[in-house]
């Protein structure tokens, strides 16, 4: 690739910097893109893939590293965006060593870039991680991380399904209303439990037996359906809480509900579908503004102030963040995917504009 192509590449949306780290005695070969630290320092998750070519993980990470970017501006707290990706198999190649190595290149970016866990890497390898440096968030209670997000991001799903259906039926109750929830893991689990204690009708279905048999135990009025089902389902809201990319071209056609709101991170496939739910008239919840309850945990972490009501205040505004969205899309027309990026791009916008030229974040500069 040549410079002007790679220059093009960050300037298209903005990324400030590209740290491509090597070393042959470990093994490690890693990408860490800061895409904007207007905000405050760059926060977002390590990932781990064999992936086959270097472009590839400089996709996945310049797309992951914006997409935390705008998940922090919607939620109002002072982070910006960057991510990680280890190039290589989370299954075979991991060792103290590689992880400690990355964790130096974490260390050398002097609080610029805060790594966490992510898809491919665990509690394990960040505590390797956390040899070597301080910025590193997540890790498990006991070490003197804020531990699990997962429960925070659930309450700032459940937040957004009670925004949404005092949006589409002018009260928040759940008395009568029906939510299909795909995905019964870490957030889905806790969701459900969220939607049956205040009466709402809901049905699951996960691909893995023993979570669905754990939370019918639990709450025997659930109705377990198979995936193929759910999507389809004749109910109020469906709740992606699996994988990404659930929303496309033949699911469009399928759904029957009036909102979507879950967890699962990109559940529109391409941009336009969103525009494409806006035609059909099914409210979209922006995944990455109610997804976000697991990132103002961290948050918290990094302030050193992870006190568990005040984590849940500040998740609990996750329905003002989504109702300023469904405003936005009802008064500029527009569909609810689009306004939630125009919102979070305004609060960066303001702050650049009190600045003489642009901040990069530095270790020392108050959050
Ligand atoms: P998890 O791995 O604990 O749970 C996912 C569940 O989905 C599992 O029970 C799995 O068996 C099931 N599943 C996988 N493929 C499926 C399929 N095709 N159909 C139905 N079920 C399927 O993950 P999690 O932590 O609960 O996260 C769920 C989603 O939310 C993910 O997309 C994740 O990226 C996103 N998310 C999670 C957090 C968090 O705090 N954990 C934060 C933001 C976003």
């Amino acid at each position: 690739m040549s410079t002007m192509s790679l220059r093009k590449r960050l300037s298209r949306n903005g990324h400030e910097q590209l740290v491509v780290c090597n070393d042959e005695s470990t093994g490690l070969f890693s990408i860490i893109a800061i895409h904007d630290t207007t905000l405050g320092p760059a926060l977002g998750g390590c990932r781990m893939r064999p992936y086959d070519t270097m472009e590839e993980a400089l996709e996945d990470v310049l797309r992951l590293s914006r997409g935390m970017t705008y998940k922090a501006s919607l939620a109002g707290i002072n982070l910006g965006g960057g991510k990680a990706v280890i190039i290589g198999d989370s299954k075979t190649d991991k060792h103290e060593g590689l992880f400690r190595m990355f964790g130096q290149y974490v260390d050398s970016l002097g609080g610029r870039y805060i790594t966490a866990e992510d898809l491919g890497t665990g509690v394990q390898d960040m505590s390797w991680v956390m040899k070597e440096t301080e910025h590193v968030v997540g890790g498990p209670a006991q070490k003197g991380g804020s531990g699990d997000p997962s429960p925070y991001t659930a309450l700032g799903v459940y937040e957004g399904i009670l925004a949404t259906l005092q949006v589409i039926n002018g009260t928040d109750s759940l008395k009568g209303i029906s939510v299909a929830v795909q995905g019964v893991g870490h957030v889905g689990k806790v969701l459900v439990k969220h939607l049956v204690e205040n009466g709402a009708k809901v049905f699951i279905a996960d691909i893995e037996p023993s979570r669905i048999e754990a939370l019918c135990e639990t709450f025997p009025s659930i109705e377990v359906v198979s995936n193929e089902e759910i999507l389809g389902l004749d109910v109020d809201i469906y709740s992606p809480c699996a994988l990404g990319a659930v929303i496309d071209d033949t699911t469009i056609d399928d759904l029957k509900v009036k909102a979507i709101v879950g967890s699962a991170n990109n559940q529109l496939k391409e941009d336009r579908h969103g525009e494409a739910l806006y035609k059909r008239e099914i409210l979209y919840a922006p995944d990455y503004c109610v997804n976000a309850g697991g990132l103002i945990s961290v948050y918290y972490e990094v302030l050193g102030k992870h006190e568990p009501r005040v984590v849940e205040s500040a998740v609990y505004k996750i329905r003002d963040s989504l109702k300023s969205i469904y405003d936005m899309a009802m008064k500029e027309n527009m569909s609810t995917s689009q306004a939630a990026d125009c919102l979070a791009i305004k609060r960066i916008q303001n702050a650049r504009e009190k600045m003489p030229y642009k901040q990069l974040y530095r270790s020392g500069r108050d959050l």
